[in-house]
């Protein structure tokens, strides 16, 4: 598994006359690399077919990692949710038991949101 992105590229070889310079398909390559974003900068690295074959895979269960991980934090932000309205629910029980009032009732929370 890994981060990156693969890319396939293939080029024009220059010399005149050569059928590359207009058809795709008489191009050099395909030439595979690799990149990726390592702290700021962009580390490339060139790659076989074969190697390009395995990068591939090895991406995309990094693309399947990150999905699921998304899953669990979206389930974990939920939980975390009604955590916080048991929370409240207790505190303002509590508060009625002992008479106490909130600091300004009438002002409604805020709501925020965050992505
Ligand atoms: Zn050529």
């Amino acid at each position: 598994m890994r981060r990156g992105s693969l890319s396939e590229r293939t080029v024009k070889c220059g010399k005149p006359g050569c059928p590359c310079a207009q058809d795709p398909r008489a191009r050099r390559g395909p030439y595979y690399s690799l990149t990726r974003a390592v702290g700021g900068r962009t580390h490339s690295r060139l790659l076989t077919r074969e190697q390009a074959a395995v990068v591939r895979q090895q991406i995309q269960a990094g693309h399947r990692l990150r999905a699921r991980l998304e899953t669990y934090w979206e389930d974990s932000e939920a939980r975390a949710d009604s955590q916080l309205k048991e929370a409240s629910a207790v505190s303002t029980e509590e508060a009625e038991k002992g008479g106490f009032q909130p600091a300004s009732p009438t002002r409604p929370f805020r709501k925020s949101k965050r992505s």
